[in-house]
């Protein structure tokens, strides 16, 4: 996907070698681009390119990192609420220092993380409240987009617009979000509490009446743990060693397990006493039910190798085309409490052939959900295999409708 974008290109680099993600050599996220573009900010030339990459290698990325202004402040001390306008490359944290300063936040939208507030919502990314609007996209105001032919084009918040319904999640597809126009509220304060609930409470429980009543809440299973950390060079190779040895071996899994979760301490630690706490949920008995086949069957235990173990968050429904809680789907599907989101990542092994000690276990999953299950693609996290399956999981009048504002954007 390439098109014409109105971005001043500042400076231009010439890429003959993968472009990789943040987490450097041996990740890329473009194997073959024509070159990387560091727009310093939106205006008018015609330049092609895409903020990241598709499989035509003719493709330029722009990188949004130095568009990053915020302005047009605007919160009386008296109102309920105000509004900013922030560019493409605007991360989560600069806007919250941005506000802090000025006694102001995004309220609930905030997903936190060094990522930007435009991709968040292209890729309907969302943090977990039942309570509360959980997809960043519902605190915008405006998404103001740079079509195919390089127009800049403002779509409002509006409901009964599909131009708005498709802008909301748009994948990226209608164009690059040039900047938005942000809802911003007084500061205020939340605590933070966690609570290990047991197995059975949890099995046999309410689970919308334990989410429910907190303006965010997630469940952390297994030996999971969610930890914002940094670790030093030495640290971090040996968590690596550790993390490769799992690639043959459930014991160096369990190990690297153990480790990190007695390492970390509080508030990042999040202890958890037993196995694998489930909900009274078909979903998650139907996944834990494919873990004790693993390891039955198998004779394979899953164990969680990843930063944050296993999390599964929980989504207000929120109406638009593709986004993830939305509703109103001619599978009748009952979507009225909310969408509840499985996310399980996992290590990668840098060495060998780059499996995972349980590696046929993953797309088993995926697939056994996707079939038996209304679910959709969770946009920012899944791979393409699990796209091409969930699609039909998505309704066909709102895969048309959006379809219909694609082409308008982008012919
Ligand atoms: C540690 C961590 C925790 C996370 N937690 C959550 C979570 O709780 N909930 C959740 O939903 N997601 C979560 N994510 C996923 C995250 O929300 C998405 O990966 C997000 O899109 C990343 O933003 P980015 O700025 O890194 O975008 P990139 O990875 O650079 O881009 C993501 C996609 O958005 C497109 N894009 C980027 N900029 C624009 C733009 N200006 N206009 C149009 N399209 C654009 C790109 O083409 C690409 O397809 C998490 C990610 C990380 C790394």
């Amino acid at each position: 996907m390439s098109r014409i974008l109105a971005f001043a290109v500042t400076a231009s680099l010439a890429f003959s070698e993968p472009y990789n993600t943040f987490d450097g050599p041996g990740h890329p996220t473009c194997n073959d681009v024509a070159g990387v573009y560091d727009p310093s900010t939106a205006a008018n030339t015609s330049t092609p390119c895409d903020t990241m990459c598709s499989d035509d290698p003719s493709t330029i990325i722009i990188r949004t990192e130095n568009v990053n202004q915020i302005a047009n402040f605007s919160l009386e001390p008296s109102a309920e609420d105000g509004s900013v306008v922030i560019e493409a490359g605007v991360t989560f944290f600069q806007l919250a220092d941005y506000l802090h300063q000025r006694n102001a936040s995004i309220g609930y939208a905030l997903v936190s993380w060094n990522i930007t507030l435009a991709a968040s919502v292209a890729m309907g990314a969302h943090r977990s409240s039942l309570r509360q609007d959980s997809m960043v996209a519902s605190g915008a105001l405006e998404v103001h987009i740079i079509d195919g032919s390089g127009n800049i084009r403002v779509v409002k918040r509006d409901e009964n617009d599909d131009q708005w319904l498709a802008a909301s999640t748009s994948l990226g597809l209608l164009g690059v979000i040039a900047r938005m126009k942000f809802k911003i509220y007084l500061d205020f304060k939340v605590y933070a509490d966690q609570k290990i609930l047991a197995e059975n409470d949890v099995l046999n429980g309410d689970i919308y009446g334990l989410i429910f009543p907190y303006a965010t809440a997630n469940f952390w299973c297994q030996q999971g743990f969610q930890s914002t950390f940094s670790v030093t060079k030495t640290e971090a190779d040996t968590a690596l060693g550790l993390l490769n040895a799992g690639a043959n071996s459930s014991f160096f899994n369990s190990l690297a397990e153990t480790t990190f979760f007695s390492l970390w301490s509080f508030p990042n630690f999040r202890e958890k006493t037993n196995n694998l706490p489930l909900i009274t949920c078909l979903v998650l008995k139907r996944i834990r039910e494919a873990f004790d086949y693993e390891l039955e069957v198998n004779g394979k235990q899953m164990t969680s190798t990843y930063r944050s173990g296993i999390n599964i968050k929980f989504g207000k429904p929120y109406f638009d085309l593709l986004g993830q809680v939305t509703y109103g789907t001619a599978d009748g599907a009952d979507w009225s409490k909310g969408a509840m989101m499985f996310d399980f990542p996992t290590f990668r092994p840098t060495v060998g052939d780059g499996k995972r000690f349980n590696e046929p276990f993953y797309p088993m999953l995926a697939t056994t959900l996707v079939n038996e299950f209304p679910c959709r693609p969770h946009w920012t996290k899944n791979i393409r295999g699990v796209f091409e399956q969930s699609k039909k999981n998505i309704d066909p009048d709102h895969l048309a409708r959006f379809k219909v504002v694609k082409d308008d954007f982008d012919s």
